[in-house]
């Protein structure tokens, strides 16, 4: 199975991912974790990425798409793969197709997280206090919120016009609810 677990920032892909990663048997591949990585042992990929992701942009489709590009064999060799913040385009997506295309691969299924803006900017700004995480700041905060309503919301359209199944999940509540949701709506789009 290649899923996508998909959302707004703040909107607990990472939490469910690991979860949701353990249950089934995925493989989990995160580019945000992939790309924090780099910037923490400062490759030259870090040192392009870690200014732009720090203004809450996003980093250039080229970039992302090479690094998944490198991931995905390993990935899709175990049970299935779960994505987490990728594609976050629909050039991303368009390019994530035709790689797993060649392997005779879809996307499956996505997951789609959905969480009130507001509950959202509190989230990120409560894990800014736990975490320190360089984007957490509301001015990359508000200019995420507004990538993601201007580029990556787009990428829902573009798996729902090829007939992909799409599972919309309330993600308020504590992660145990969250997930319990998910896990059903895997259950059922699988059988
Ligand atoms: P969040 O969804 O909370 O913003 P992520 O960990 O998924 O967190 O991403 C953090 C940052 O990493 C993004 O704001 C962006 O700068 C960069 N990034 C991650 N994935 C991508 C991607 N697929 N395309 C472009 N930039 C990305």
């Amino acid at each position: 199975m290649i899923g996508i677990i998909f959302g707004p920032p703040g909107s607990g892909k990472g939490t469910q991912a690991a979860r949701i990663e353990a249950e089934f048997n995925l493989k989990h591949l995160s580019t945000g974790e992939i790309l924090r990585a780099e910037v923490a042992r400062g490759t030259p990929i870090g040192k392009e990425a870690g200014r732009i992701m720090a203004a809450g942009d996003l980093v250039p489709d080229k970039l992302i798409v090479d690094i998944v590009r490198g991931r995905l064999p390993e990935a899709e060799a175990g049970a299935g793969v779960l994505l987490d913040g990728f594609p976050r385009t629909v050039r991303q997506a368009q390019a994530l197709d035709a790689m797993l295309a060649e392997e005779g691969h879809r996307v499956d299924l996505v997951i789609a997280l959905e969480v009130p803006e507001g509950d959202l900017i509190e989230r990120l700004l409560h894990r800014a206090k736990v975490e320190g995480r360089a984007d957490d700041t509301r001015k990359a905060i508000t200019e995420r919120m507004h990538e993601y309503h201007k580029l990556t919301e787009a990428v829902l359209d573009h798996y729902a016009r090829q007939g992909v199944a799409l599972e919309r999940i309330n993600g308020t509540g504590t992660p145990e609810q969250v997930f319990d949701r998910i896990r059903r709506a895997i259950v059922i789009s699988s059988r």
